[in-house]
C-alpha cells in the first residue's frame, strides 16, 4: 500500500474530499501505525529522561520527517489540491513545557532516538499544559490550552501504578507518545495522569479550585504557586510523576530479570532539574518496600540517578517546607531525615545540608549528595557552579561535576522549519550534516562564492516576507522584509533583559523624533509569557505592547522603525520567528543564562548574535570567532562581583546619564500614559531606577554601541552573508546529537 492509499483507509474517503482536520487524523493515524512498526527491542540497560516539562511542540512533520516520508506526504498532498502547510495548522501545539528547559528535554529525545540510543521520557499529561497567551489593553491575559482531541498523539495504556497521598489513595494511568529517530527506531514518553481529571473545574481563565486533588491534579503546568495550596498541588503534581515513575522502571527491570541490587546495570535515570528530586527518597522507599536495607537501597538508588542543574537564580533551587512535605507525602519524610542524617555525620558544614535550620528540604541538595553526576548544561554555567554557586559541594564531590553544553535538534529547527536553507546545504555540502552535524563545516569551503552569498540573502528574504504575511494574518500588523529583523524570543524574565532592548527603542524612538534617521529601518520583534504571577515582567510586557501602539502609528517614526509583540510565543511561532531571523537578541545579564538554546537556533538559521558573554553565547563566540557576533556588556566575573560588593545603584545611572534619564522617564509620559496604565508603567519605573537586580542601566551604553555598529554591518550585504555563512558552518557543534553522545560517554553508558 502506497502512503495515499494508507491514508485513505483511515479517511474513508479520498484525500481530495477531506477537510484538513480530517487529512490531518489520517495522517497522525498513518504515522503512528508506521513509528510503531519501527518500535526498539528492549536492551539490557535503559535510560529514564524523567522531567515536568516536555516541550515537544507540534509533532505530525517531525515524525513524517523522522520517517522518511515528508517528502512523499508533501507531493501526495500536492497532487490532491492541499498544502502540508494548511494540515500543520489544523494540529493544536501541546504546552507541556515553559521554555528552554523543556524543549530541551523535547530535543533531547529526538537525539535519543536518533542515535538509537534506548531511552524513553517519563512526565505529566498535563490537560491544558501551560496557559495560552492573549493580548487585552495592552496586557497579557490567561486563558486556557487544551490540547487532547479524541485523535490524538498519546496513546492510553493499560498501565497504571497507585499512589498514596496523605488521606488519598490514587491510580496513575501511563499514556504514550512514539518518539521516532530520525531514520532509526521508536522509543516513548510516558505521560502520567489521573482519570479522575476534570477539565470543567477551570473558570474564567485559568482560576480553579486547587485543592481538589482529584479534579485538579493533572490540569496544568505549573499551576500559580503564590500560596500554599498552590505550592502543595505542586508538590502533589511532582510526587505523582516521580512514584509513577519509579514504579515503572522498577518493573521494567525486574521484568528483564534485574535483581534491584543490580539496578544501576538496567537503568539511568536522568533528572532533569529538581522537580523530579523526589524520585530519590521514592525509589529508596520502594526498594525497602521490596525488603532490602536501608542503607543498599540508598547505594543502589546513588549509582542509578544523575542530576542536571539548569539555572543558578535562588529562586529556581525548590525548597520545600518539611510541613508541606508531611501534610503531602509523610511516607518520604523519614527517608529524606536518613539522607539528611547521614550528610550530617559526615560534613560539618551546614551550607550543604539537606534539611536546613528552618526545617526546608533543599531538593537540589538531595540530587547532588545522592546522584552520581551534576552537571550544568554550558562551559560558563558549569565553572560558576564549581566555583562559586555549588563551590561547597564541588570541593567534597570534585568527580561528580562535570558540563554538558545543550545543544538542539537539527531535524525540527533547520530540516522543518527551514526548507529553503536545507535545499541550499543539500545541493552544496551534501546530506551527511543530518546525521553527522559536524559537516556543516563544510559550507565554509563557499565563503567567497558569490552564488552561495547570494542564495543566503534570498531565503532570508523570502523567509522575511513568509513571516510578514503570517504576522498580517494572525495579529493584523504591516511589517517590511526590506527592514532589519531583530529578535528576541524568550520566556519574559528581568534577567534575560528584554527591558533592555525596550530602553534602546525608546532611545531610537526619541532619536528620530529629534531627527537622527537610522541607515536602514528596523523591526524589532519580541515574543514573551511572563509568569501569570510575575509582576515586574508583566509590567514589561504592557510596557512594549504600548510602544508597539505608539510607534506603528507615529508617520513620523514607524518608516524607520516597528515594534512587534508576538502573541503566545510557542515551538510552532519560533519555528516560523527565528528562520526570518537577522539579528538575534541574547543580552541576558552575563552570568544569569545558564546556556540559552534559542541562542544556537538562530545561528544555525543564519542570524548573527548580539549578545552578552553568557551561558552558552560564550561558546558560539568561540565558535564563530570575533568577527562574527556583536559581544558587549559586563562580564560574569564583574557581575558576580558587583553582586558580592553590593556596590550597583541604578540611581546613579539614571542620574547621570541623559539618554538613560530621558527613556525611563518617557516610560511615565504623557504619550505613554494616554494608553498605558499608570499603576504598571510607574511601577517599572520605579524598578528600574531604584532596584534593577539584573543590572540593565549598567549595560545600556555598551549594548547601544554595540548594536549601532552590527545595524550598521548589516548595510553591506555581501559581509553580512558571510557572517551569517559562517555562523551556520559553525552551528554544527550545538547539535543536541552531540550533547547525547556527551550524556552518554560520561554518563549513562549505555
Ligand atoms: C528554544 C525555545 C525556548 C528557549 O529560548 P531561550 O532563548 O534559550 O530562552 C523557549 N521557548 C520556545 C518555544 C523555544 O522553542
Amino acid at each position: 500500500m502506497n502512503i495515499q492509499e494508507k491514508v485513505e483507509t483511515y479517511l474513508g474517503k479520498p484525500v481530495s474530499q477531506a477537510s484538513d482536520k480530517e487529512i490531518y487524523d489520517g495522517l497522525l493515524l498513518t504515522v503512528q501505525e508506521l513509528a510503531l512498526e519501527r518500535e526498539r527491542t528492549d536492551s539490557k540497560k535503559k535510560l529514564y529522561y524523567i522531567s515536568a516539562e516536555f516541550l515537544i511542540g507540534k509533532l505530525l512533520s517531525n515524525n513524517m520527517i523522522n520517517l522518511g516520508i515528508y517528502q512523499e506526504v508533501k507531493e501526495m498532498l500536492e497532487r490532491n489540491g492541499k498544502d502540508i502547510g494548511r494540515i500543520e495548522e489544523a494540529e493544536p501545539e501541546p504546552s507541556l513545557g515553559n521554555g528552554g528547559l523543556g524543549r530541551l528535554a523535547a530535543c533531547f529525545l529526538d537525539s535519543i532516538a536518533t542515535l538509537g540510543l534506548a531511552g524513553d521520557g517519563i512526565g505529566l499529561n498535563y490537560h491544558l499544559g501551560l496557559f495560552r497567551q492573549k493580548f487585552e489593553d495592552h496586557l497579557q491575559k490567561e486563558t486556557s490550552n487544551p490540547w487532547i482531541e479524541e485523535k490524538s498523539w498519546i496513546k492510553r495504556t493499560d498501565t497504571v501504578y497507585p499512589v498514596q497521598f496523605r488521606g488519598l489513595n490514587v491510580n496513575a494511568r501511563m499514556y504514550d507518545i512514539e518518539v521516532t529517530g530520525y531514520n532509526n527506531k521508536t522509543n516513548k514518553l510516558h505521560l502520567f495522569d489521573l482519570d479522575s481529571v476534570d477539565e470543567s473545574i477551570v473558570e474564567n481563565g485559568i482560576d480553579f479550585n486547587k485543592e481538589d486533588i482529584q479534579k485538579n491534579l493533572t490540569l496544568f503546568l505549573y499551576p500559580d504557586d503564590s500560596d500554599e495550596k498552590g505550592r502543595l498541588l505542586r508538590i502533589y503534581q511532582q510526587y505523582f510523576m516521580v512514584s509513577s515513575g519509579a514504579q515503572l522502571i522498577l518493573d521494567e527491570c525486574t521484568a528483564k530479570g534485574c535483581n534491584l541490587y543490580d539496578l544501576p546495570d538496567y537503568a539511568v535515570i536522568q533528572i532533569n532539574d529538581t522537580h523530579p528530586t523526589m524520585v530519590i527518597p521514592e525509589l529508596i522507599r520502594l526498594l525497602v518496600e521490596r525488603g532490602m536495607e536501608m542503607d543498599s537501597a540508598i547505594d543502589v538508588v546513588s549509582r542509578t540517578c544523575a542530576y542536571t542543574n539548569h539555572t543558578i537564580l535562588a529562586e529556581a533551587l525548590e525548597k520545600w517546607p518539611v510541613d508541606y512535605l508531611k501534610k503531602v507525602v509523610p511516607q518520604l519524610m523519614p527517608i529524606i531525615e536518613v539522607l539528611d542524617d547521614k550528610v550530617r555525620r559526615k560534613y560539618e558544614d551546614e551550607s550543604v545540608a539537606i534539611i536546613d535550620r528552618n526545617d526546608t528540604v533543599h531538593m537540589a541538595h538531595i540530587d547532588i549528595h545522592y546522584g552520581f553526576s551534576v552537571n550544568g548544561v554550558a562551559a560558563l554555567h558549569t565553572d560558576i557552579l564549581k566555583n562559586s554557586e555549588l563551590n561547597n559541594f564541588y570541593r567534597i564531590y570534585l568527580d561528580k561535576f562535570n558540563n554538558k553544553t545543550n545543544g538542539i535538534t537539527f531535524r525540527r529547527w533547520l530540516i522543518h522549519c527551514n526548507p529553503r536553507l536545507t535545499a541550499l546545504l543539500d545541493e552544496t555540502i551534501g546530506e551527511g550534516y543530518k546525521t553527522n552535524a559536524a559537516e556543516l563545516e563544510k559550507l565554509l569551503a563557499y565563503k567567497d562564492d558569490d552564488r552561495v552569498l547570494d542564495r543566503l540573502l534570498e531565503i532570508k528574504y523570502r523567509n522575511k516576507e513568509e513571516l510578514c504575511a503570517y504576522l498580517r494574518e494572525t495579529q493584523g500588523l504591516e511589517v517590511s522584509p526590506d527592514t532589519i529583523f531583530d529578535i528576541q524570543v524568550k520566556r519574559l524574565h528581568e534577567y534575560k533583559r528584554q527591558q533592555l532592548n525596550a530602553l534602546y527603542i525608546i532611545d531610537k524612538y526619541l532619536e528620530i523624533k529629534s531627527g537622527k534617521i537610522p541607515a536602514v529601518p528596523v523591526t524589532a520583534i519580541f515574543g514573551a509569557k511572563a509568569a501569570p504571577a510575575y509582576v515586574i515582567a508583566k509590567d514589561i510586557i504592557h510596557l512594549i505592547l504600548c510602544l508597539q501602539e505608539i510607534i506603528n502609528n507615529d508617520p513620523e517614526v514607524n518608516k524607520y522603525l516597528k515594534v512587534v509583540m508576538v502573541e503566545n510565543y510557542n515551538v510552532t511561532k519560533a519555528g516560523k520567528l527565528i528562520p526570518a531571523c537577522d539579528i538575534s537578541e541574547q543580552i541576558s545579564l552575563a552570568s544569569k543564562e545558564a546556556s540559552g538554546t534559542g541562542n544556537m537556533k538562530f545561528m544555525l538559521n543564519g542570524a548573527v548574535t548580539l549578545g552578552t558573554e553568557d551561558g552558552a553565547n560564550v561558546e558560539i563566540h568561540e565558535a564563530v570567532g570575533d568577527d562574527n557576533i556583536f559581544v558587549f556588556g559586563a562580564s560574569s566575573d564583574e557581575v558576580i562581583e558587583h553582586y558580592a560588593k553590593a556596590d550597583y545603584v541604578a540611581g546613579d545611572y539614571y542620574e547621570n546619564n541623559g539618554a538613560i534619564r530621558a527613556a525611563i522617564d518617557f516610560i511615565t509620559s504623557d504619550k505613554m500614559l494616554e494608553i498605558g496604565c499608570e499603576e504598571n508603567l510607574t511601577r517599572l519605573k520605579n524598578e528600574l531606577i531604584h532596584k534593577d537586580w539584573f543590572m540593565t542601566l549598567l549595560d545600556f551604553d555598551s549594548y547601544k554601541e554595540t548594536k549601532e555598529k552590527a545595524l550598521a554591518a548589516y548595510a553591506d550585504r555581501k559581509a553580512w552573508a558571510k557572517m551569517a555563512l559562517v555562523n551556520i558552518a559553525k552551528a554544527g557543534f550545538f547539535s543536541s546529537d552531540r550533547t547525547i553522545e556527551e550524556y552518554n560517554r560520561d554518563i549513562w553508558h549505555l
